[in-house]
């Protein structure tokens, strides 16, 4: 099926994306092959940047994630995977990231078309996701395992092994880099995979099933199940998975949770966040500023780890909510593939009025709410950039996660209110404290209750770095050497001597 672009949207696409699309590989991706789906659920892929249908898939069945499993627990159980030598394992991974770094652009653009996020931010994605690939093939030749100080006539040890079938279900947000922090460390340690994206971003999760198979990972090791909620629901009610990693809001997560006790199924969750941004009056301002704004307009601030409570110094907060505004106000928003666009649309009408909706009850409940830099005239999911200032605390605005570009503002008098106010969440993803008084900063980040804590800085990820939250946040830690405790088991072994 031809994709129905506007030709403006035509226009900015490469050749490359534009044969992708021509007849883009979205059926269940099952045991090596593309089948059928088996249902009756047809779902449009929609350009968030236009409105428009772009093209869509058939949802998978339950009867078709039941596929998917039978296909991962048998590539699992014969060894195909796991039983080949770490190196052969971190080479096919390899030979992998190289596939994907090679088709950065393009993956890239299909990305950015399917999110609506600006194509710069993009490709920072798709690089990120090469990086982790590439961390985690190192990692699989690394594991080490333990000799126990058991009795001496005992001679006992501790090794690590695959788990069995790991599943993965994911957010639009960041569907790639996302789905690689599960994928690459399950792999690297030899356990086998099924992936459930988000309903409103598939195009990249079907990209990689492409590339896997060209990659040589044998088939059944990596399938892929695409569908909304109630494929999710099958996948995480399906017997034969051992472990689901999920990352969405903290009601799906309970969701997930639930179900994964009937199939004792064991669960990482990474949730909602409102993650506070502390500025202090001995902080380099300019720095702060330019923090804040990376920390909540970052892809339109449908991030997990949106910086969305300022939480600034009462003798500073005027000044510094004016510099912001006016920095805001230079962003330009427009489709995500526009070469001069700063700010991309929302993924959708529904999360752009849910997002309204909030603006407006922080509104009637007697927040100053600023609109910095203009709505674009153009079809598509926009919301211009909003500060509110004056709210209380314990209003909605300051404890739902907002999920889009909208920043609340409190002051604070004194170090202990400040970070009273930044705890005073159900949430504890992230946090950042802005002060230039080095005690000050390692005082404030040992009792800030969140996840991580980036001091003069904002949203830095790496391969090397773990992440994950407290609290509503979720928990189990992704990325960095925490993933050999969440991707493999433990064994002890006791021989008799
Ligand atoms: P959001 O749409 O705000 O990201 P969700 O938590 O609903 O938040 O979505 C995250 C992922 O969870 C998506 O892939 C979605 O399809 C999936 N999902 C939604 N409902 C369920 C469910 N009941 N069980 C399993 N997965 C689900």
């Amino acid at each position: 099926m031809t994709a129905h672009l506007t030709p403006e949207v035509r226009g900015l696409l490469s050749a490359d994306a534009l044969g992708w699309l021509d007849k883009p590989p979205l059926d269940p991706f099952i045991d090596g092959n593309w089948r059928t789906a088996r249902s009756d659920t047809h779902i449009e892929v929609v350009d968030p940047g236009t409105g428009t249908p772009v093209t869509s898939y058939t949802a998978a069945s339950a009867g078709d994630v039941a596929d998917a499993v039978a296909a991962a627990r048998a590539a699992f159980d014969d060894g195909r995977w796991s039983e080949l030598d770490p190196e052969t394992r971190e080479e096919k991974l390899r030979h992998l990231a190289d596939l994907l770094a090679a088709d950065a652009e393009t993956v890239a653009q299909l990305e950015a078309l399917d999110t609506g996020k600006t194509l710069a931010e993009a490709r920072l994605d798709i690089d990120e996701a090469v990086a982790v690939l590439r961390y985690y093939a190192g990692w699989a030749t690394k594991v080490e395992g333990s000799v126990i100080p058991a009795p001496r006539r005992y001679m006992a040890t501790g090794t690590r092994e695959a788990i069995g079938v790991c599943a993965a279900i994911t957010p639009w947000n960041y569907p790639l880099p996302i789905l690689m922090y599960k994928l690459a460390p399950a792999l690297a340690f030899g356990n086998t995979f099924v992936a459930k994206p988000s309903e409103q971003t598939v195009l990249s999760t079907a990209y990689l099933a492409q590339l896997c198979a060209a990659a040589g990972i044998p088939d059944g090791v990596v399938n892929v199940a695409p569908g909304a909620g109630a494929t999710g629901a099958a996948l995480t009610a399906t017997p034969g998975i051992d472990k689901i990693a999920f990352t969405g809001s903290t009601r799906t997560g309970q969701a997930v949770m639930r179900a994964a006790a009937d199939t004792l199924t064991k669960v990482s969750l990474e949730l909602g966040g409102k993650s506070p941004q502390l500025v202090f009056a001995d902080a380099d301002l300019d720095a702060a500023i330019a923090g804040v704004m990376a920390g909540i307009w970052t892809n339109a601030g449908q991030v997990c780890i949106a910086g969305s409570r300022l939480i600034v110094d009462r003798r500073i907060h005027d000044e510094f909510v004016a510099e912001l505004a006016d920095r805001t106000r230079r962003l330009s928003l427009g489709h995500g593939l526009a070469p001069t666009t700063t700010l991309g649309p929302l993924i959708s009408s529904t999360q752009r009025d849910r997002v309204n909706a909030l603006i407006e009850q922080a509104a009637q409940d007697g927040a100053h709410v600023e609109t910095a830099a203009e709505l674009p005239d153009r079809d598509g999911y926009f919301i211009a950039p909003t500060i509110v200032t004056g709210a209380r605390p314990g209003q909605s605005i300051e404890r739902e996660e907002v999920f889009g570009p909208v920043l609340t503002v409190l002051p604070f008098d004194t170090e202990d209110e400040a970070v009273r106010l930044a705890n005073d969440s159900a949430y504890g993803l992230a946090s950042a404290v802005w002060s230039q008084n080095a005690s000050r900063v390692h005082r404030v980040a040992r009792r800030l209750r969140a996840g991580t804590v980036w001091a003069n800085t904002y949203g830095v990820f790496h391969p090397t770095l773990p992440f994950g939250g407290v609290k509503a946040s979720g928990f189990g830690r992704e990325l960095g050497s925490d993933a050999v405790e969440h991707y493999t088991e433990l064994k002890t072994t006791v021989i008799d001597l």
